[in-house]
């Protein structure tokens, strides 16, 4: 089968990590596409998700349904002891320093959007800056933008090289004593560009700023490990990293999120309401208000456990393999374009064919069953800043084995037969 050690390509013999094992791991990878195996190429989109988490959340519905916190009955302590399991999972993930620092939230857009709006708006003053990156998605600007255009901020952009590759050196000449917050993503999603996040966070800490990292695209690839990164905050969602959607993280230093405003007010953040006074929990359930996303958070939990036990640096290792060979593969492709050829990259491979529009590239491919992203991908300033609008976006996970990227390579050859 399609293992680890393939001897052609690489060298990496005597790796026993076998996607083909792990494929079977997840139920929908089994389905067909017009005929043919799904070739799921759309892991930055989403990931799918293995039998473990589906087990877990019906687990919990058939088991543990409960509202948390609230009640004195057996599925109360049931439900509650799952959710609490389930922020432990993710603190050990991240390896933080107190299940206090895992607020649960709706998925990364919503993390960012509570710390525009619970540490900028109140923080924040006219002339204050906010720098993100050229690479950034959406989620990552339109929350900055609305506060900077709210307030009267300057929003800083770090540029990057014509690989997608972050400019340190005009970074460093962006910092300055106004600078309050730096907003970046560890991976782009849409060039799959690796950023160099200690550094800048450290850069970012040096001139007196705070520092969110965007880490939607990357805990899925890489060890993230909040403590040696040092920000402030990091976000994720967990629909990117094999668990269920509509749920996420926000990680936090501890104090400085019982110093920020509660999100949203009501029911579980208060410690007690009178009509005179209100007084709010501390982190996290201050940041928690009403009934959650109990069940998703326990299929969270689940998903982390999946990914701990197979080994998040395994995973990393063999995705820089397979990404490797569809590079090397995709570039032989005459009329093929690759857009962001970072030295440092995970998951990503964007892309244009010439002769051909993304979205017939797109659908001549879902014809055999491969499903890639075209279009902007949420993050048209990085796209425009590599003189595209749009592309075709590949991106890969660790039930992806080589089988698939040769399918994918051979329908773009097929393309190509016809055009040249
Ligand atoms: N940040 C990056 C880098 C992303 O790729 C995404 C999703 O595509 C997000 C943020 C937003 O994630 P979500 O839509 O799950 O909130």
């Amino acid at each position: 089968g399609n293992t680890f050690g393939l001897k052609e390509f690489g060298g990496i013999t005597g790796n026993n990590f076998n996607a083909e094992l792990i494929k079977k791991d997840f139920p929908i990878l089994r389905e067909t596409v017009n005929g043919k195996p799904l070739v799921w190429f759309d892991n930055a989109a989403t990931t799918q998700k293995p039998q473990a988490v589906i087990d877990r959340i019906a687990y919990f519905y058939e088991h543990e349904n409960s509202n948390i916190h609230r009640a004195a009955h057996e599925l109360a302590a049931r439900a509650s002891d799952a959710y609490e399991a389930a922020r432990e999972k993710v603190k050990t993930f991240l390896n933080a320093g107190s299940v206090n620092e895992i607020v649960f939230v709706r998925g990364a857009t919503e993390g960012i959007n509570l710390v525009a709006q619970s540490w900028g708006d109140p923080n924040l003053v006219a002339g204050d800056e906010i720098i993100v990156s050229n690479l950034e998605h959406h989620a990552n600007i339109v929350p900055w933008k609305r506060l900077a255009d709210k307030k009267g901020l300057k929003l800083r952009v770090i540029p990057v090289d014509d690989d997608g590759q972050i400019l340190l050196d005009e970074y460093a000449k962006l910092l300055n004593s106004k600078t309050r917050l730096v907003a970046f993503t560890q991976v782009s999603n849409a060039l799959g560009t690796v950023t160099p996040a200690k550094k800048i966070v450290e850069m970012a800490h040096a001139a007196g700023a705070k520092v969110l990292i965007d880490g939607a695209q990357s805990v899925s690839h890489m060890k993230v490990d909040v403590q040696d990164l040092n920000p402030d905050w990091l976000v994720f969602s967990g629909h990117k990293l094999f668990g269920p959607t509509g749920i996420g993280a926000l990680y936090g230093k501890e104090e400085l999120l019982n110093e920020m405003q509660p999100y949203q007010a009501g029911g579980n953040m208060i410690q007690d309401v009178t009509f005179e006074e209100i007084k709010y929990h501390k982190a996290p359930n201050r940041f928690e208000a009403g009934t959650g996303n109990i069940a998703d958070a326990i299929g969270l939990g689940a998903a982390i456990d999946y990914v701990t036990k197979i080994g998040i640096d395994t995973i990393g290792q063999y995705e820089h393999y397979l990404l490797d060979y569809a590079t090397r593969l995709l570039k032989e492709i005459p009329g093929v374009r690759l857009i962001g050829t970072a030295k440092d990259k995970a998951s990503v491979l964007s892309f244009n064919l010439q002769g051909y529009s993304n979205d017939q590239v797109g659908q001549a491919l879902n014809k055999e069953g491969v499903a890639v992203r075209t279009g902007h991908h949420c993050a048209q300033p990085i796209l425009r800043r590599m003189g595209v609008e749009t592309t075709v976006r590949p991106s890969l996970a660790f039930y992806n084995t080589t089988q698939d990227v040769d399918t994918f390579i051979k329908t773009l050859w097929e393309l190509k037969k016809v055009r040249f």
